[in-house]
């Protein structure tokens, strides 16, 4: 699933809207993420009750504890189940009401410049495998998006009062994740720089070499494709492949025998060139 934020929505996303939001600051850009667990009743997963709560609509009487928070305003911008299902409640260029009393470096009231995410869970589950990955592309989606410098626990911003999203939050994991997906993300976007590049000055094919051309045993297959033909009918198609399936990525550096192999082409190839060198530095 590829996601985008149009009006401060996620495209594509289950979208509830809560009464429970309302301007940010005029003047305060969006810096912090604040990551929270939630579960209703408390520790049980999969039910309608977190959607009714941020809405305004939990019954008090359906759950003993409900009676003590169904009068609660509070929402978040999204919630990300067990299964990896995402709920957004609030446009993100809005405020929502999910820190509460709270401080970030020095910086009181966190709702002003924050961005909260409700993972479904508690202080003593592990969170699931598909929430962490959900959870790491909206991250590098909004940073993208707006200027998140930070992220933090509710239990960073308000340490008396809260503790999730609790011990069980592996933080390392979602950093990980982060600089495995911010990688992968910018490699295919590169390769697709390369890509439009080889259109713009016609070095781009609609029919690919002949089969035995990709017997070849040669690097570059230099001794049966071109130098672009070896890009477009064998780099790109297997680096996108090897992406997709989260595998292990081979070493390389293009840019020597490109800039060698290319010498000869009558196509002004200087911005491809530099095209590949980039992709070069970035593994
Ligand atoms: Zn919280």
């Amino acid at each position: 699933m590829s996601l985008k934020i149009v009006n401060g929505w996620l495209q594509g996303v289950k979208q509830v809207i809560s009464p429970f939001y309302d301007e940010r600051p005029i003047n305060q850009p969006i810096s912090l993420l604040v990551i929270h667990n939630i579960s209703l009743p408390p520790n049980e997963y999969g039910g309608p009750y977190v959607e009714q709560l941020f809405t305004g609509q939990l019954n008090p009487e359906e759950h003993p504890y409900f009676a003590s928070i169904y009068q609660l305003k509070v929402s978040s911008h999204l919630f990300i189940r067990r299964d990896g299902e995402i709920i957004q409640f609030v446009p993100f260029n809005k405020r929502a009401w999910h820190a509460g009393k709270s401080v970030f470096e020095g910086q009181e009231n966190c709702n002003d410049f924050s961005i909260g995410i409700e993972m479904e869970g508690c202080d003593t589950d592990s969170f699931t495998s598909i929430q962490y990955q959900q959870l790491a592309k909206i991250t590098l989606l909004l940073q993208q998006h707006y200027a998140i410098e930070n992220i933090a626990g509710h239990s960073d911003i308000a340490p008396d009062r809260k503790t999730d999203p609790g011990p069980c939050f592996d933080w390392q994991y979602y950093q990980s994740l982060l600089m495995q997906q911010s990688q992968e993300y910018m490699l295919l976007n590169q390769l697709q720089k390369i890509t439009n590049e080889l259109q713009k000055i016609n070095l781009w094919q609609t029919m690919p070499p002949n089969p035995d051309a990709f017997l070849s045993q040669e690097p570059f297959a230099l001794d049966t494709m071109q130098p672009h033909e070896w890009l477009q009918w064998v780099f790109i198609p297997r680096m996108q492949a090897l992406i997709d399936a989260k595998a292990n990525l081979p070493k390389f550096a293009l840019h020597p025998y490109f800039e060698e192999a290319l010498k000869e082409q009558k196509q002004n190839v200087n911005h491809l060139l530099s095209l590949i060198k980039q992709l070069d530095e970035l593994y």
